[in-house]
Order: structure tokens, then C-alpha cells, then sequence
């Protein structure tokens, strides 16, 4: 149980003030704000505002160039690909937009079998998948609870297929007591990931009407519990619709300065899922808070600026064309040939029946891999930190000297040729040769030795190399 002083308490009205007092400011306050954020040590909850209420198309463009600035400064041309698993779609919540909401009877309930999880597996695995985030509704099948989920966790990393395998797990599932927490942190997963949708009470309060997920602060302090379990790597993320976007990125970033404050560590990764239809859901066609592509594209790159060490993932909810957009203003990790419903890997379908919501991008994961590869940026299969433990704190105490660029440039490469040599299509595999080339050329004399020594392993038919 939390001491009261332990909870996450989002301060509405100071955001409210905030975003009000910073409506007009001059460029030149822009420009300071700009520059400070080129320093890659963050901003300030008001530096935030200022630069969310920009509307001038040239200061736009200044906001976007320093997104794109941060960007490469930290991630280089790395782009992290993963794919969702939906082990299950039965859920006991009521939440408006969602195609799993309780009291849906338009989609086709099923809980995946642990034979029937390995299969899924085994199609990612020959696609060429070393990532996976396990997802599942908020309610198990035959009473099973955790355990359940404990297998599928389980069952992923037994499966092998071929010369692959998953090597992290990532979790996207009901929030837990700690006890809870623990037992999951004990099954090896790489980041727990949950969303607290809407930071504001009372929208939040309307758009879920039934199930525990009803209780807003057992939400917004879970991970809390999780961390307090000694689970180090937590995804965070609204949901972008149900409520004004400039205030979900605000009482965000207050839920990211409680997490720093109180465990040393932020969030290794924040999602900005936007509302997209679903089956069984009217809100969701016509979400009440809407973000364009324009604001979409703008609150990208602030947060870019806001947080420079976190990860931000953009799901195949978005299109080719905003996904290419987000790459170059902040966008470091992405989800590749998803499908939203339980089997959707292994048996027929469009990918949206059954699913939690409609794709934007349904191109196969060589497609997209070809695509970022053109635009220059190395799709990473990596994982090597979460395995040699560098997590956490850990891994922002490497991060933030630019320490860490040193693994990572090395390893993505490896991780990417290893991808080319046993998965791609010809087509993908020339692209990405020249691609391995170009990169070896400009990285650093050290960089590439390391580089040049994991490709030389591959050649000789290693796999899993890093350093
Ligand atoms: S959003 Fe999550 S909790 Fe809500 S209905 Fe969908 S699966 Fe259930």
C-alpha cells in the first residue's frame, strides 16, 4: 500500500494555469526554449506549454528541426522494431473506445492456448522478430489470472524456430499488486508497459464504466507498484482523443517527474497511441478530443525535446506516411506487421476482425524494414542491453554522457545484419547491404572496429552477437 506522499497526483489546475499563461509568447522566448532543449537535459513542465501553444508555421519548422536535432543526437539512425502478440482479447472493463470492452458482443472472444501462443511465435520468429510485446485484455481465461500470462511469457521464449528466437519480452497487461509485479519481474520480461489513457479525472471517469479499471489511482500508481517490485524498465502513454492532447502531455510528464523523483528513473519508453476505430465502438470513429496530423506531428517533437533519453514508440495504428513523418522527429522504436487479435499472425484475415482496433499500416515486416532502410535509418532487432543488465538507472547512467552509443551503434547494425543474412527478401538484403556500408564508413574508428568485428561473427555463421 502506497503511503499517500508515495501517490501520483496530477495537479489539474496548475496545468490549467500553465497552458493558459503561456498562450502568447514571443519568438524569442520560443528560441530560448529551443536552445535549451539542444543542451539534451530536458525541459521544464513550462517550457512544455510554450512550445505546445506555437501555431506559427516558421517556429514549427524551428521546433521540428530541433526534434530532428535531439533525435539524431542521441539515437543516430537506430530505428528499434518489435510486434505486438494479443494472447487474449476477454476483458472484464468497460473503457468507450475499445473493441474488448466488456459488453461488446460484435467480436469473437478467445484466449490463446499455450500450443496455440507457440505457433504465433514461431510466424514472428520466421518473419524475423527478436521483440515481442505480449498484450492481453484484462481478464484470463478459467480463473487463471497472472499465471497465465506467466506461461504465454513461458511459451515465448521456449519457442524457437529455425535459427531465432525471441530474446525480450515486453508486457502490456492489467495493473498489478506488487506481489504481483515481483512474480512478473521473476519471469524475465523486458519493459511492463500501461497506459493511464486520460490523466484527467473526470473524463476518465466517463469514458470507463465498469470492471476495476474503474479506479482511476489503482491505475496511476501501478507503476509505482511496479517499480517498487524492481521492475526498472516502464512504458508509460495517454491515449491520444478522449481529452485535450497539450493537457495529457503536461500531467505525463508530472506522472514521469514523480517516477524520477521517487525511484531515481523515468520511463523507458513512452507510447502515443491515438484513438483509432474499433469494432463495437461508436466513440471511437468520432474520438472527442481528436489530435490532427498536424498537432500530432507537433506533439511528437515536443516530446522529443522534453524527454531526449526516453524511447518513444509509434504503433501501426499510424499510417506509412505519419510513421515516416515521426522518424525523423523523435520516433525511436516501432511495431512492424501487427495484428490486434488473438492468432492473427497464423490464420486468415484482414488483421482488424476480432482486433482492439484498426491498422493504418498493414505492410509485412520486410516492407517496412526495406522502407526505413531507403530513408537511411538501421531497423534494430537489438537487444543486448536488457540482457547484460543494463536497465534502469543503469542504462540512463550510460545514456546520458552519450556513453551508450557506443553499444549501440555496433549492436543495431549486427542485429540488423543478422536480420538481413536469414530473413530478407533479395530486394530488402540489397538495400540494406548498402545501407551496412554507408554506415560503416561514417561511423569512428573504434565504432567500427567494434562494428566490423560482430559482422565478421555473422559471416562466420554466429548469431546473437553484441557487446
Ligand atoms: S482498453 Fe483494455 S481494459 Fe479497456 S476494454 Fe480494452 S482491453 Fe479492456
Amino acid at each position: 500500500m502506497l503511503l499517500q506522499s508515495e501517490q501520483v497526483n496530477i495537479d489539474e489546475p496548475r496545468i490549467g494555469k500553465l497552458l493558459e499563461i503561456t498562450q502568447d509568447v514571443g519568438k524569442s522566448h520560443v528560441r530560448e526554449v529551443l536552445a535549451k532543449a539542444r543542451q539534451l537535459e530536458g525541459l521544464h513542465e513550462s517550457d512544455v506549454a510554450v512550445l505546445m501553444n506555437v501555431t506559427d508555421p516558421a517556429m514549427l519548422e524551428e521546433i521540428y528541426a530541433t526534434g530532428s536535432f535531439i533525435k539524431d543526437e542521441i539515437y543516430g539512425s537506430r530505428l528499434v522494431l518489435f510486434a505486438p502478440l494479443y494472447i487474449s482479447n476477454y476483458c472484464e472493463n468497460e473503457c468507450s473506445y475499445c473493441a474488448f470492452r466488456c459488453r461488446n458482443n460484435t467480436i469473437n472472444r478467445r484466449a490463446l492456448s499455450q500450443e496455440e501462443i507457440a505457433k504465433e511465435v514461431t510466424a514472428l520468429v520466421k518473419q524475423g522478430h527478436k521483440r515481442l510485446l505480449v498484450v492481453a485484455g484484462e481478464s484470463y481465461p478459467d480463473d487463471q489470472g497472472l499465471d497465465y500470462v506467466l506461461k504465454a511469457i513461458k511459451t515465448v521464449y521456449a519457442t524457437k524456430s529455425g535459427r531465432g528466437e525471441i530474446r525480450r519480452v515486453n508486457v502490456n497487461i492489467a495493473p498489478l499488486s506488487t506481489d504481483d509485479f515481483r512474480r512478473l519481474k521473476a519471469a524475465d520480461i523486458g519493459t511492463y508497459q500501461i497506459f493511464q489513457e486520460t490523466y484527467h479525472r473526470q473524463t476518465y471517469r466517463k469514458h470507463h464504466t465498469h470492471g476495476k479499471k474503474m479506479d482511476y489511482d489503482w491505475r496511476v500508481n501501478a507503476l509505482d507498484r511496479a517499480m517498487e517490485a524492481g521492475i526498472d524498465d516502464v512504458g508509460i502513454g495517454p491515449l491520444f482523443g478522449l481529452y485535450d492532447w497539450k493537457f495529457e502531455v503536461l500531467a505525463m510528464l508530472q506522472h514521469i517527474r514523480h517516477l524520477e523523483e521517487r525511484f531515481g528513473v523515468g520511463p523507458h519508453t513512452i507510447s502515443m497511441p491515438r484513438i483509432e476505430p474499433a469494432t463495437g465502438s461508436d466513440l471511437s470513429s468520432a474520438p472527442p478530443a481528436g489530435v490532427t496530423d498536424a498537432d500530432f506531428r507537433k506533439l511528437i517533437a515536443v516530446l522529443r525535446l522534453t524527454v531526449p533519453y526516453t524511447g518513444m514508440i509509434l504503433s501501426t495504428r499510424e499510417t506509412a506516411d505519419i510513421r515516416r513523418h515521426g522518424f525523423n522527429l523523435g520516433i525511436s522504436q516501432i511495431s512492424a506487421g501487427s495484428r490486434t487479435n488473438p492468432g492473427g499472425y497464423t490464420e486468415l484475415g484482414d488483421g482488424n476482425a476480432d482486433g482492439q482496433f484498426s491498422l493504418g499500416d498493414h505492410r509485412p515486416l520486410d516492407e517496412v524494414v526495406r522502407d526505413c532502410a531507403d530513408m537511411g535509418f538501421i531497423p534494430s532487432f537489438c537487444t543486448a542491453c536488457y540482457r547484460m543488465g543494463r536497465t534502469g538507472r543503469d542504462f540512463m547512467d550510460l545514456a546520458k554522457p552519450g556513453l551508450i552509443k557506443y553499444h549501440c551503434g555496433p549492436n543495431a547494425l549486427a542485429s540488423f545484419y543478422e536480420y538481413l543474412l536469414d530473413y530478407a527478401t533479395p530486394q530488402t538484403r540489397a538495400v540494406g547491404e548498402k545501407l551496412v556500408t554507408k554506415m560503416l564508413a561514417e561511423q569512428d574508428e573504434a565504432t567500427r572496429k567494434n562494428s566490423v568485428h560482430l559482422l565478421d561473427e555473422l559471416k562466420q555463421n554466429k548469431r546473437d552477437v553484441f557487446i
